[in-house]
């Protein structure tokens, strides 16, 4: 099963992500993600990925599909994959079709997760990571037992520079100049199923399981 989570930045693809990798047993491949790490570890990738990312632009889609086309030869991504954050541009999109196309697979679903940009400036700027473990919590909605420190592990929470407004609205508008066009790219290919970014998670999980139903359904049956 290959799945490609369409949706602005901060419209909960991540998150539903997670839910569905326990379900599917599939990789989640958020190249965001595989640029963080390359960021923190310093890698030449990271120190070239960090101009953009700072800016809340893209970085450069060569770059881009050439990772994305290396993390295909890990071995937990044969039986499929969630794509989250990738692509992102036509030019992105064109490329990973021929990428799956030398390895003999195709997209099955495109789940579009919808979210309305103030609902998702609200939820973005008011997000803080733990530094240490990664635990998302957010200033209104989610807020941690003691202010600015994670719960799970007693470290400071932080405000990712990718969270902070001006850097929001910008990727706001670049999710809307460059991202928004592969919604009819792929709807073109009758792939297309949308989802609401803003009713609960379990919600959210259920209506994307809904939409995999079928095949989900059959796995589960064969094993
Ligand atoms: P994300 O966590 O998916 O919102 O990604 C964070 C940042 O990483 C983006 O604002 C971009 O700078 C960069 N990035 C992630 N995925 C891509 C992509 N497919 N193409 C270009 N840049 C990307």
């Amino acid at each position: 099963m290959n799945i490609i989570l369409l949706g602005a930045p901060g419209s909960g693809k991540g998150t539903l992500a997670t839910r569905l990798v326990d379900k599917l047993n599939i990789p989640h491949i958020a190249t965001g993600d595989i640029f963080r790490f390359n960021l923190k570890n310093n890698t030449e990738l990271g120190k070239l990925a960090k101009s953009y990312m700072d800016k809340g632009e893209l970085v450069p889609d060569d770059v881009t599909c050439n990772m994305v086309k290396d993390r295909f030869q890990n071995d937990d991504a044969k039986e499929g994959f969630i794509l989250d954050g990738f692509p992102r541009t036509i030019p992105q999109a064109e490329e990973l079709d021929k990428i799956l196309k030398s390895m003999n697979k195709k997209i099955d679903y495109c789940i579009l997760v919808e979210a309305d940009d103030d609902k998702i400036v609200h939820r973005m700027t008011g997000r803080r990571v733990c530094k240490n473990c990664g635990e998302i919590y957010h200033t209104v909605t989610l807020k941690p037992k003691k202010d600015g420190i994670c719960d799970k592990c007693g470290s400071e929470l932080i405000q990712r520079d990718d969270d902070k407004g001006e850097v929001v609205k910008d990727r706001l508008k670049v999710y809307h100049e460059s991202t928004a066009p592969l919604i009819d790219y792929y709807k073109k290919q009758n792939l297309v199923h949308s989802v609401d970014g803003f009713a609960s998670v379990d919600e959210v999980v259920k209506q994307a399981l809904n939409i995999i139903g079928k095949w989900f359904q059959l796995k589960v049956t064969k094993k």
